[in-house]
């Protein structure tokens, strides 16, 4: 499996691409915005040879999902994201006209994720963990092959994810990592929605806000 990170709009959110040997791949949390962030990604799928087969989100604030409604329309391909997230989605366009992203279009939701559930893309096999706290419907991405998880706003390179904005909840955001992220081998290759990556070994022991047992 290869994978590809963008950073994308002012909130530098990484968007990422996996893809297999065949070239089946998917899109997580498309944050791409101007012009010049849609074309960079639209390059390197023509250039790699991408077959883009969904559109997953880990969650659905703002700044992870600016770009769905472009690749939705560009590829064709559904867009993937948890039932609890509903009232979050809602608020999107709320969201974008705050923040100053008057272009912004919400997409419509046309698959749900079940917690625990697999999803192929070629032979790329991705468990959907769900890690709520930093928002309601917050999951992860493993792939055990390879040990990758990606992640979303939950853990981060010695930091967590915000709990200060509506429907979020702390007690929630380190029940999740404590149970669902933790609990993966030390080795696990971690990425982040923000920032650069790190290993769940490394969190454990350095992470300022949550030890690991
Ligand atoms: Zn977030």
């Amino acid at each position: 499996m290869q994978l590809k990170s963008f950073s994308f709009n002012p909130f530098q959110e990484n968007t990422y691409i996996i893809w297999d040997q065949d070239g089946n791949g998917a899109i997580i949390d498309p944050g791409c915005y101007t012009f010049e962030e849609r074309q960079e990604l639209k390059t390197f799928v023509s250039e790699n040879k991408i077959q883009l087969k969904f559109i997953l989100n880990t969650h659905a604030h703002i700044d992870h999902v600016l770009g769905v409604d472009f690749v939705k329309n560009e590829y064709k391909i559904p867009f993937c994201l948890h039932p609890k997230e509903i009232p979050i989605l809602s608020d999107s366009e709320n969201r974008a006209a705050v923040y100053g992203f008057p272009h912004y279009q919400a997409a419509s939701v046309d698959r749900w994720y079940t917690d625990n559930e697999i999803i192929t893309i070629g032979n790329i096999e991705l468990k959907v963990l769900f890690v709520p706290g930093h928002a309601p419907g917050h999951v992860a991405f493993y792939e055990e092959n390879n040990g990758i998880l990606i992640d979303g706003d939950v853990l981060f390179r010695r930091s967590v994810g915000r709990t200060d904005f509506p429907l979020c909840n702390h007690a929630d955001l380190m029940q999740s990592i404590r149970t669902e992220l933790y609990t993966l081998p030390d080795s696990v290759k971690v990425y982040p929605g923000h920032g650069g990556p790190t290993t769940i070994g490394e969190e454990k022991v350095s992470n300022p806000y949550i030890k690991g047992v």
